[in-house]
């Protein structure tokens, strides 16, 4: 079976990550939509809402699952089993960023595999950071964020 973890802060979640996690579907049995706790971070959003966000997004898919992990995102793939990493790649500083950390995971995670998604063009200047200072500032976050996002957010 090939289990794939997509990992993330989803702080909050994006309609650029639900469009990698849509694509990466066919390719794997299953995708484990993953927050990594990260202590040296502080975040907007709890990591109880953040779960809850992604499970109601991601609620008529069966073969995601949601989940959160402390720790190496390596050592979270090798515990539950899963062989392969999903990483979305919208720009050049992406890219490098994340070509040190996939050789490394390669290396901790005992062949753990990395696979990258080239965002879509209509996605690819989307990002938490940006939905973040929208939300701060007031201003309208919805066309970046899910429905079930920013319905709760104009509640
Ligand atoms: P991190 O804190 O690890 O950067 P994020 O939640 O910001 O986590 O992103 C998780 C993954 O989703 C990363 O691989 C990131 O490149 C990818 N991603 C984020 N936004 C987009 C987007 N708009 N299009 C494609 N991939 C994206």
């Amino acid at each position: 079976m090939k289990i794939a973890v997509f990992p993330g802060s989803f702080d909050p979640i994006t309609k650029g990550h639900v469009d990698i996690v849509m694509r990466a579907l066919p390719l794997f049995d299953k995708i484990i939509v993953a927050i990594g706790i990260n202590s040296q971070k502080t975040y907007l959003y709890s990591l109880e809402q953040r779960m809850a966000w992604l499970t109601e997004v991601f609620q008529d898919k069966e073969n995601v699952e949601i989940d959160y992990f402390e720790g190496l995102t390596a050592h979270f793939c090798n515990k539950i089993g899963a062989q392969y990493l999903i990483r979305g790649l919208r720009s050049a500083a992406d890219f490098d960023y994340e070509k040190t950390i996939s050789q490394l995971n390669n290396i901790v995670g005992k062949d753990l595999e990395t696979v990258f998604l080239i965002s879509q063009p209509q996605y690819s200047h989307i990002s938490s950071t940006i939905v973040r200072e929208l939300i701060i500032g007031e201003g309208d976050a919805s066309p970046f964020i899910p429905d079930v996002v920013s319905n709760d957010l104009s509640k």
